[in-house]
């Protein structure tokens, strides 16, 4: 669907994409994580020939749309009718209502008349806004107006959805069901590439996840995979009183003192049971036990800075 090989993009002194290798399969849902400034919209960008990168290579469909520096014009106007884009700073027309906005959008698509309300009324459906279908789109929330940008990158039935952010900004509940929409958007046979600086977003709806820093893709894999990867760098923090002292002599983790009796053991994954076991066989119970688990998305921020 969509792969990028070596890719490099250079600002004036500032390389934001250094060498990135992505790819895309039919029907998944990729989630492509990485912080602020890491390079995401650099490659969205990249691969609807909106800029230009100076190297690499862009392949959208099986077809070769950019090489070294240039865009195949005649391929890359091809496949873009074949993609859907919600850019990361969207506008939208607040003087009309959802129903008119759209209607813009699939005269501007030249989807024809006999077919455009049925379109239309479908999308209005997909994505919720049906109830206020006429109501302006300037009192919407921020969660309305998402929904609203997905279905204008909807209305040409494209096979590839490329969002850039697209849930930034919403709440709990605006989440939950832009996730159920792109859920949706898979059982129908789409393919979605979505960007976000935020771990919650890619959980339970992707089943790839890519994580990119400064302009290069380090870790690609499920989202329980990356967790896991993430939790192992981190490490788990477990503090213990126990009845008498232990001697820690043979243990590969790290164990520190915090007073009497008391130890904080840290280690790359969680040995909560080992710990017990141990303990047990120098014959001393445990009295309390704390574990400290940063949030994932702690985690996150710390691995990538
Ligand atoms: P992300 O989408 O992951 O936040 P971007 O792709 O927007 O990251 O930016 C990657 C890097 O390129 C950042 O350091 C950013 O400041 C820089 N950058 C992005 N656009 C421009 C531009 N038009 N001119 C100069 N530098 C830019």
């Amino acid at each position: 669907m969509l792969r990028v090989e070596n890719l490099v993009k250079v600002y004036k002194d500032v390389r934001a994409l250094d060498g990135l290798n992505l790819e895309v399969k039919p029907g998944q849902v990729y989630g492509f994580l990485g912080p602020n400034g890491a390079g995401k919209s650099t490659t969205i960008l990249s691969t609807l020939g909106l800029i230009f990168p100076q190297e690499g290579r862009i392949e959208l469909f099986g077809e070769e749309v950019f090489r070294d520096g240039r865009f195949d014009e005649g391929r890359l106007v091809k496949a873009k009718a074949r993609v859907g884009y919600m850019p990361e700073h969207a506008t939208l027309w607040d003087f009309l209502t959802p129903e008119q906005t759209l209607d813009v959008i699939a005269d501007a698509f030249g989807i024809p008349r006999a077919e455009k309300e049925k379109r239309i009324g479908e999308l209005l459906d997909l994505v919720g806004l049906k109830e206020v279908r006429n109501r302006k789109v300037g009192k919407f929330s921020k969660g309305m107006r998402q929904r609203l940008l997905l279905a204008q990158a909807l209305i040409n039935d494209p096979e590839l959805l490329i969002l850039d952010e697209p849930m930034t900004g919403l709440d709990p509940k605006g989440i939950a069901e832009f996730k159920e929409i792109i859920r949706e958007q898979r059982k129908a046979g789409k393919t979605v590439f979505f960007s976000s600086h935020i771990l919650a977003h890619v959980e339970e709806v992707c089943d790839t996840v890519g994580v990119i820093v400064k302009g290069k893709l380090r870790l690609k894999d499920s989202i329980e995979n990356i967790k896991r990867e993430f939790l192992r760098k981190a490490g788990y923090t477990i503090i213990i009183e126990t009845n008498k002292p232990v001697d820690w002599g043979s243990v590969e983790w790290s164990v520190a003192p915090l007073g009497e009796n008391k130890y904080r053991v840290v280690a790359s994954r969680d040995v909560r049971e080992e710990i017990h076991d141990f303990v047990a066989g120098q014959g001393a119970k445990i009295l309390t036990m704390q574990v400290k688990e940063p949030s994932l998305e702690e985690i996150f921020l710390k691995m990538v800075q």
